[in-house]
């Protein structure tokens, strides 16, 4: 699919690019394959290595959380920072971190991960946890997340929702959802 996109494109503008794809997880440095990603089809796969064989071309790839980290400290929200810690929360909860202009990857490139540390103060109610992906149980990332919001909206409200609804309906003073947004 990617392959198709990238030829189709290519076709429309008449002139051949470079690819360069922001994902989740990351390239083991010991493997060159990819782990950590909650796209788990993709974990333990040659993902560079299967795309520059069927682009025929050099493919950058780099983790999406480092990207948006990046981005944002060379002309965005962070810029002029010397420090720059970049949350995202979405299908997941990632991370990364920019010190001076440069990513800092870390030794096992997943500096600034951090969606699967445990709830740092959890209630009763909140242990063990939902599982994760990972194998462990309560990992921030099944709270700090979209799944998680709608799973903990759907545990109060038998009508499901999903995380723009429940956005909205949280704006417009709904007390269950802004209970589930922890806007209360
Ligand atoms: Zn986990």
């Amino acid at each position: 699919m990617i392959t198709e996109l990238v030829l189709s494109l290519e076709k429309m503008l008449g002139q051949k690019g470079s690819v360069g794809i922001a994902m989740p997880g990351a390239i083991a440095p010991d493997t060159n394959r990819l782990k950590n990603a909650n796209s788990v089809c993709l974990n333990g796969q040659p993902l560079q290595a299967d795309l520059q064989t069927a682009l025929q071309r050099s493919v950058r790839l780099a983790n999406d959380a480092d990207c948006f980290a990046l981005s944002e400290t060379t002309d965005g929200a962070a810029a002029g920072a010397s420090v720059v810690f970049g949350v995202i929360i979405g299908t997941g909860t990632g991370g990364g971190i920019v010190i001076n202009g440069q990513l800092l990857r870390g030794a096992n490139a997943i500096a600034g991960e951090w969606g699967h540390n445990p709830l740092p103060w959890p209630r009763a109610e909140e242990l063990p946890g939902p599982e994760c992906y990972c194998g462990k149980r309560g990992c921030i990332e099944t709270f700090l997340s979209g799944p998680g919001l709608t799973r903990d909206y759907a545990a109060v409200d038998s009508e499901s929702q999903d995380v723009a609804q429940i956005v909205g309906l949280a704006e417009a003073g709904n007390a269950v959802a802004e209970h589930a947004t922890g806007a209360t």
